[in-house]
């Protein structure tokens, strides 16, 4: 158990680790770039490391943190009522489609995210990204270098595929361990995200680019011709141009959605 230097002990379950170097801070705040006229919010505010230099810089910001004890400590916060509204909830229930309703506005979302849920709470927000402007988010490092990844690339696989399908992927910096109370085991990145206003490639249905990428990437070390043969056939690739003898590593986004696109509901 760690007790932060805000006298709040940590809670590993809820993936607790607080930034403490102003120097960081302050440039997630300026990649962030805010204006009034954006509908900020923030996912696990904790102690207020990011929230407070945001509400100095901005009129409104809405946060919304799951541990209970931390989001009464952000309604005694004087920045409460003036410019931050507290949600206390579990972030992956959330309706941020809801809330951009209401907003009447497209959101900008950000956050130094609790790593333990980091993967699904994206894939959470991807499924609102309608309602989503942009997104920061500090992630551990190898989930950065996995959303980022190119085809050919070691990180490369169905994590980067799936991310490069509903948004742009910018890696803006590398944070190390030291960075945090407590310090995380592992490097930390950040990333902004940008959901695409138009798809990069057609589907005809989002779940099949995932079961598809889930069996190539699940036997990565095999052939297409064989880690894909319950979806196409080998005479079906080579009729789509693509060569059967490739590893999933080697396919690209447009790939994976052609060979998606053959899967027929049933
Ligand atoms: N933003 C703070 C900072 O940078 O110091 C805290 C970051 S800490 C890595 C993650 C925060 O997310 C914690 O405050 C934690 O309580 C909160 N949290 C964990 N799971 C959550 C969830 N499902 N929904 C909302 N907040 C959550």
């Amino acid at each position: 158990m760690t007790k932060t230097h805000l006298g709040h002990t940590a809670r590993k379950r809820f993936g607790q680790n607080f930034l403490k170097d102003e120097l960081v801070i302050d440039r997630i705040l300026n990649a962030i770039a805010p204006t009034n006229d954006d509908v900020l919010i923030e996912i696990g505010p904790g102690l207020g490391a990011l929230t407070e230099p945001m509400c100095e810089r901005v009129e409104a910001l809405t946060v919304i943190e799951l541990d209970r004890d931390l989001a009464e400590r952000l309604r005694h916060h004087p920045f409460h009522h003036q410019k931050l509204t507290v949600i206390e909830q579990d972030a992956m229930r959330f309706d941020f489609g809801q809330l951009s309703q209401e907003r009447q506005s497209k959101l900008r979302v950000f956050g130094n995210l609790p790593y333990n849920i980091s993967t699904p709470l994206m894939f959470h927000l991807f499924s609102h990204q309608d309602a989503i402007v942009d997104m920061h988010f500090m992630l551990q490092k190898e989930v950065v270098d996995r959303l980022a990844a190119t085809p050919g690339s070691k990180h490369y696989g169905r994590l980067s595929v799936m991310a490069q399908y509903y948004c742009d992927v910018i890696p803006v910096l590398t944070v190390p361990p030291g960075a945090f109370v407590p310090p995380p085991k592992v490097n930390s990145a950040v990333v902004k995200l940008v959901p695409h206003t138009q798809a990069p490639v057609s589907l005809n249905q989002v779940e099949h680019l995932d079961k598809v990428c889930k069996a190539a990437f699940g036997q990565r070390r095999k052939t297409i011709r064989n880690s894909l043969k319950d979806f196409v056939s080998e005479a079906e690739l080579s009729a789509l141009g693509i060569d059967a003898g490739l590893r999933a590593e080697k396919l690209s986004l447009q790939d994976f959605a052609t060979i998606a696109n053959t899967i027929n509901e049933s």
